[in-house]
């Protein structure tokens, strides 16, 4: 049975499509068989698994409205070494169109369910937002994934995203919790983000995942060649981390 986890956090910008990106490519590397998919209009994830979005033959979008199924719609990110279910902009236009479907918070966890015996693992890209492609991603998962930088407002931040989870938790999916929080673009020299890093682990205790992506440039290049860092360039200190969260991944599913 395949494991689904969302990547969310409603700010943009603090490493939900790296993480999305780098923990599949690292999961493929410890032999999980792995399909992300990529639930953001942008694509980002999509580009940044080395897919063009612009020449997607089916995508997300076919598959939410119905029109096509998740087996035949992903493609094998080759270099990578997992399936991906792509996005582009054409998604955007499903946030509408969805309003008039049956069970329109449901149709990625009904198209997943055809799938699931073929992979170990599920990681859905949410967008920066709490829309109904965010609500069909954390309908279908067992567990949110939040990457989130050490910063002062991240703390914030994070209120609104557990309140979401509750919410959903309570009305719609009895089964999703929060795995775990990641400190992403961490940068052990900047006291700020040591301090924030304990506030995380005094009130998240070991919700807080041990692994720590520290700020690598590497991490931030990969996507311009089309690759994960993990892929891209593994001896880079990011790449290894996210390897390293890869393995923590598979530890911590087996005890959920
Ligand atoms: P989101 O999906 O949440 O909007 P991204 O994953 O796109 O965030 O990251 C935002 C920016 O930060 C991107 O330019 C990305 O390359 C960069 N970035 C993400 N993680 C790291 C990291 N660990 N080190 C350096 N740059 C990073
Ligand atoms: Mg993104």
């Amino acid at each position: 049975m395949a494991k689904i986890f969302c990547v969310a956090n409603q700010k943009g910008g603090v490493g939900k499509t790296t993480t999305t990106v780098n923990l599949a490519a690292g999961l493929a590397k410890v032999g999980q068989r792995v399909l992300m998919v990529d639930l953001d209009p942008q694509g980002n994830a999509t580009m940044g698994s080395g897919v063009n979005k612009r020449e997607l033959a089916l995508s997300v979008y076919d598959v939410l409205l119905g029109s096509a199924g998740v087996a035949e719609a992903a493609v094998l990110a080759e270099r990578c070494g997992y399936h991906v279910l792509g996005a582009n902009r054409e998604l955007a236009g499903a946030e509408v169109e969805l309003v008039e479907l049956e069970q329109r918070d449901k149709r990625l966890k009904q198209a997943l369910a055809a799938v699931d015996a073929d992979y170990d693992f599920v990681l859905i890209d949410c967008p920066p937002s709490l829309s109904m492609l965010t609500l069909n991603g954390l309908c279908a998962a067992h567990g949110v994934v939040v990457p989130m930088q050490c910063e002062y407002f991240a703390l914030e931040g994070l209120s609104d995203l557990v309140n979401t989870i509750k919410q959903v938790h309570a009305n719609l999916n009895r089964e999703l919790k929060i795995i775990g929080l990641l400190r992403v673009m961490f940068d052990p020299r900047i006291t700020l983000q040591q301090q924030v890093s304990d506030q995380l682990k005094d009130h998240f205790g070991d919700k807080v995942f041990n692994s720590i992506i520290p700020r690598n440039v590497r991490l931030a290049e990969a996507p311009s060649y089309g690759l994960p860092g993990v892929v891209f360039d593994p001896s880079a200190r990011g790449s290894k981390a996210f390897v390293e969260f890869a393995r923590e991944m598979v530890d911590r599913i087996d005890t959920l």
